[in-house]
């Protein structure tokens, strides 16, 4: 548990009953992030073996353990009922961004997603870079943090036009791309936001914890890694055998 660089390593209390008080077990949630890449230290300093001394290329699987793949500790798994790109329109790649292994683990599929369902965002006048609605239906500059963007119902334009800001009843539009024909007073304008949507692939998942530890959701993750799919028990698989 000392040698550990980023504390990932903490003491058990009575998850395996009275005999396992003090064994160490991974927390990712305390400490400063998940188990390193590239830091075998605690296989090095276990005296009993009860931590396997493994070399580097062996823990990342290179050279002459290739073909076996490297050292998983088990599975990272998305709870969408928890991820803020899944359950609360909220755009998050924390966890995407963190992933250490190459190629990463996580990947991202957009989604862009209608808000302020219910207003109806009727055009007053518009020219190339801004569009004016009728009524206050904006608070000012939420819009303005790049994820948001706009849309043409219906028509030919049906492309989507990022937004740079907005007053309570303007938006303004990046330069590209340009409408085809500027929307005409009296048509409606979809307001979306762009959601990245995170996926674990398990063939590239380690189990390093890195995601679980940096994921903004407080208390219980949104993602989590279990043991299933780890190299230590073969038998710790996905699926019941059959
Ligand atoms: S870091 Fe957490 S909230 Fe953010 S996308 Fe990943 S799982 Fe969802
Ligand atoms: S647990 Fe898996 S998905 Fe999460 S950071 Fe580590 S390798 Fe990436």
């Amino acid at each position: 548990m000392r040698v550990c660089p980023t504390n990932v390593i903490q003491p058990a209390v009575f998850a395996a009953g009275v005999e396992g008080i003090w064994t160490p077990v991974l927390n990712f949630r305390i400490g400063s992030s998940g188990c390193q890449l590239n830091c075998i230290a605690c296989g090095h300093v276990c005296p009993t073996s009860a931590i396997r001394r493994v070399g580097l290329d062996e823990k990342l699987g290179r050279g002459a353990h290739a073909t076996r793949g490297p050292i998983r500790l088990g599975t990272a798994f998305v709870d969408r009922g928890r991820c803020l790109p899944w359950a609360m329109d909220t755009p998050c790649i924390v966890c995407q961004e963190n992933c250490p292994v190459s190629p990463k683990a996580i990947t991202v599929r957009d989604v862009h997603a209608p808000v302020m369902s219910g207003k109806k965002f009727r055009v007053r006048r518009a020219d190339a870079d801004t569009i004016e609605f009728d009524g206050d239906l904006l608070t000012p500059d939420r819009l303005a943090t790049g994820d948001y963007f706009c849309r043409r119902p219906i028509g030919s334009d049906i492309g989507f036009r990022r937004i740079s800001g907005n007053t309570s009843n303007r938006l303004m539009l990046t330069t590209t791309p340009a409408w085809a024909t500027i929307p005409e007073a009296g048509e409606s304008i979809d307001i979306l936001i762009r959601l990245q949507q995170p996926y674990v692939d398990p063939q590239h998942c380690i189990g390093c914890g890195t995601c679980e530890h940096e994921c903004p959701v407080r208390g219980r993750r949104a993602i989590r890694v279990t043991a299933e799919n780890e190299t230590r028990n073969p038998a710790n698989t996905f699926f019941l055998p059959t």
